[in-house]
């Protein structure tokens, strides 16, 4: 009896008070939904942003689209002491590499480096993508304002780095603009490689695309909730991991999945008013979008858009039609949403670059004995750890506890079977890194 009552004082205490950053509410307030609107109109005004369209013209296709967006990073950078490298990352894709790409083409991304002071080789990622399609993928010629799809995304991050530009942090984020994304997702497979090449330590890549329309083809009209896409477990991984699942779980605990719920719960806290819908699938059925090449290669990314879609105002020729009008124009983008969901990836940015990297090695044990134990490798730069746990049901991390500055611990009372565990490291100002889901077995 005096035990069952000792357990249900351990679940009391267990009761997480989260430290918030009053900074992030002042991020949050920062974005401009004018600037997004004027960026939004800017970029569909280039006519089209085909990946095969006019590169030499100053006023026309995506050429011109991919000049001026480096042109608004490079301002930024100037208005922060140089505080972003600048740059395009670009590879050649060939005439017939698929059914899409119809001639030669050089695939052009825009990227934005902001150095973080503690970690720099340690990388989130913010993405949207510079290139529109209409009905026909391979015409490269015709108006393709690509309002929604992906100007809303692409000005988010050009958002998202004059808002976070104004702050230092500890570890490096890179707000980008992905081209070819309708040709095949090619921009983000030549950063990918880019990334690996260069020994990046990635913690994940936030990719939005369709980020500002309210007004889902399903009749629902909703302000408030948005998609985090996440694939459950990494496409590359062994198959000794995948074996080792069937006996220790983790069929819905991988990287990706955990970013998912990083977001959540960041979403959560800060910003009440909005409705983060986790996904659990890589994308929408049958759909892609520019966060699979990156885990195609074993990096954690989700996509972040919104919950409701209008298939009239995506990929197709400017037309009325049956008294429906079809074409990503301008004026169906809502931008007080897209506001909202460019505060979303603000937050989050701010948030990782804020924390210590994830524990690793992170061993798990517990068998036949009435408590769960845990050990893990220390971080630098960590004040603490904390231990998440939750029912194998739930999709969040409910259950928490703050351990302090150790490498291993015992939960009490906690019995290994009935739950899903994971360590967060905990850094000076209270904020968090991922969660890691054990990859161990310890006695
Ligand atoms: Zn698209």
């Amino acid at each position: 009896m005096k035990k069952i009552i000792l357990g249900l004082a351990l679940f009391g205490f267990t009761i997480n008070q989260a430290q918030t950053d009053p900074k992030l509410y002042d991020i949050i307030d920062a974005v401009s939904e004018e600037r997004l609107r004027n960026d939004v109109k800017t970029l569909a005004d280039f006519g089209t942003r085909h990946t095969l369209s006019d590169t030499l013209s100053d006023t026309r296709g995506i050429g011109a689209a991919r000049r001026w967006i480096k042109s608004e990073f490079d301002k930024i950078s100037k208005d922060c002491g140089d505080c972003l490298e600048v740059f395009y990352q670009k590879d050649l894709v060939e005439k017939g590499t698929n059914q899409r790409i119809v001639k030669d083409v050089m695939v052009v991304n825009v990227v934005a480096i902001q150095r973080g002071n503690k970690y720099p080789n340690r990388f989130i990622i913010m993405s949207g993508d510079i290139d529109s399609r209409v009905s026909d993928p391979t015409d490269f010629t015709s108006d393709s304002p690509g309002a929604n799809d992906n100007a809303s995304g692409m000005a988010g991050a050009i958002e998202a780095a004059r808002v976070l530009s104004k702050y230092k942090f500890d570890s490096s984020i890179i707000y980008v603009g992905l081209s070819g994304e309708e040709q095949g997702l090619f921009g983000g497979q030549g950063l990918a490689k880019y990334a690996q090449d260069n020994n990046w330590d990635i913690v994940g890549i936030l990719n939005n695309d369709m980020i500002g329309n309210i007004k889902g083809v399903d009749g629902v009209i909703d302000n408030r909730t948005f998609r985090i896409f996440s694939e459950p477990v990494p496409a590359n991984e062994s198959e000794r991991a995948r074996r080792a699942r069937r006996f220790y779980g983790g069929e819905v605990d991988g990287i990706s999945r955990q970013l998912a719920r990083y977001v959540h719960k960041t979403v959560k806290t800060y910003m009440p008013e909005m409705n983060p819908m986790m996904v659990y699938r890589l994308d929408r059925f049958g759909r892609g979008g520019h966060h699979r090449p990156f885990n195609d290669v074993g990096f954690a990314g989700i996509r972040i858009m919104e919950a409701h879609e209008n298939y009239t105002q995506q990929h197709q020729d400017i037309r009325t039609e049956d008294g429906i009008d079809y074409g990503d124009t301008f004026e169906h983008v809502n931008f007080p949403y897209c506001k909202k969901l460019t505060a979303v990836n603000a937050i989050n940015l701010a948030s990782i670059a804020s924390s210590p990297p994830a524990p690793k090695n992170v061993g798990i044990g517990g068998i036949v004995q009435p408590s769960a134990k845990f050990s893990w490798d220390r971080v630098d730069g960590a004040v603490g750890y904390k231990i998440y746990w939750r029912d194998t049901t739930s999709p969040t991390w409910d259950n928490s506890r703050y351990v302090g500055d150790v490498s291993e611990y015992t939960l009490d009372g906690i019995v290994v079977d009935n739950f899903f565990f994971g360590i967060a490291a905990v850094g000076k100002d209270g904020h968090e890194s991922l969660v890691t889901f054990p990859n161990k077995i310890i006695r």
